[in-house]
């Protein structure tokens, strides 16, 4: 079947919204659990992300800089720092990971203490 870039790149957009924010819903002291989960987790997505070009190239880089889990800060920079590899693969400009705080906001309203529950 032919490449349809549109839809390839719909996939990508909703996809990174939702890691960042899955990862942005982390807990800030995760437990060993939590931990071994997000890792899982990460290595799981790059064996079934659907465009399999993509899902090559993330698994090589998964091999390179292993998924960082000891906090949703560490783990939040982490994704934003893999996501900027791929942009620059791709040749799209960087984003600022310094600016990430509020940006993935799942809209959730749920009260924070039952994160990662
Ligand atoms: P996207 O890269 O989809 O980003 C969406 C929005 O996220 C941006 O508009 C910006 O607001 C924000 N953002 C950008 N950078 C960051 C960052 N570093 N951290 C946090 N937020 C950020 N496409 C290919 O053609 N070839 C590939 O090999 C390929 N591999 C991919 C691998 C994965 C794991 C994923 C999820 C997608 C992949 N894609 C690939 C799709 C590609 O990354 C883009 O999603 C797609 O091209 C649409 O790009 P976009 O410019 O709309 O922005």
């Amino acid at each position: 079947k032919l490449e349809n870039a549109t839809l390839k790149a719909e996939l990508g957009r909703a996809t990174w919204k939702f890691l960042h924010t899955m990862v942005a819903r982390f807990p800030d002291k995760p437990s060993e659990s939590d931990r071994k989960t997000l890792e899982s987790f990460f290595y799981l997505f790059a064996r079934l992300y659907p465009c399999g070009d993509c899902a090559r190239h993330f698994g090589e880089m998964l091999k390179r800089y292993p998924p960082q889990t000891s906090s949703r800060n560490v783990a939040a920079g982490w994704l934003c720092a893999v996501h900027n590899m791929v942009n620059k693969r791709l040749g799209k400009p960087q984003f600022d990971c310094t600016k990430i705080g509020d940006f993935y906001d799942c809209g959730c309203g749920d009260d924070e203490k039952h994160k990662g529950e």
